[in-house]
């Protein structure tokens, strides 16, 4: 059982206004924050954490999108922490999204999906280095 995840407010959300409401709803559902920073990824660095759906047909639009404002990016502690973050997260395409999750209250689409949450205990750790030295985690 995992106890750390790693998140992303992503562009559509900090762009609308959501970054408050879906920190506090992070919060309030269990999870502390070990990490965070308000941050632009370049293109570049876009492609570099998604390199995995390199071969899918939305990574080019994955990759502009996700370069396209401003993010939060976080570390977050919790008990079960990757399952019970995707559980509070919903489906990636928030018409599938079950009610109440943050998907389902704040995501447009499946591509603009406002956050993101890792799937699973050995990316957490990859993703959560990308951003993250061990200065700026506690
Ligand atoms: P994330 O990794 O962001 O938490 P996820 O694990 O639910 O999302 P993945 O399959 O890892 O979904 O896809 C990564 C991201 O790529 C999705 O969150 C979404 O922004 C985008 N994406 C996935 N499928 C599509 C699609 N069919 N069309 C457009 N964008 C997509
Ligand atoms: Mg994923």
């Amino acid at each position: 059982m995992s106890n750390r995840t790693f998140t992303m407010i992503k562009p559509d959300a900090t762009s609308k206004g959501y970054t408050g409401a879906i920190l506090d709803q992070i919060i309030k559902a269990g999870f502390s924050i070990k990490a965070m920073k308000w941050i632009k990824l370049s293109h570049a660095q876009a492609g570099e954490f998604y390199a995995v759906h390199k071969e899918r047909v939305f990574y080019g639009e994955l990759v502009d999108f996700m370069s396209s404002g401003p993010i939060v990016a976080a570390i977050l502690e919790k008990d079960n922490a990757v399952a019970d973050f995707r559980t509070l997260i919903g489906a990636t395409n928030p018409a599938n999204a079950e009610e109440g999750t943050i998907r389902k209250r704040f995501a447009a689409s499946i591509g603009e999906n406002a956050v993101h949450g890792s799937d699973s205990d050995e990316n957490a750790a990859i993703e959560g280095s990308f951003f993250f030295s061990g200065l700026e985690r506690f």
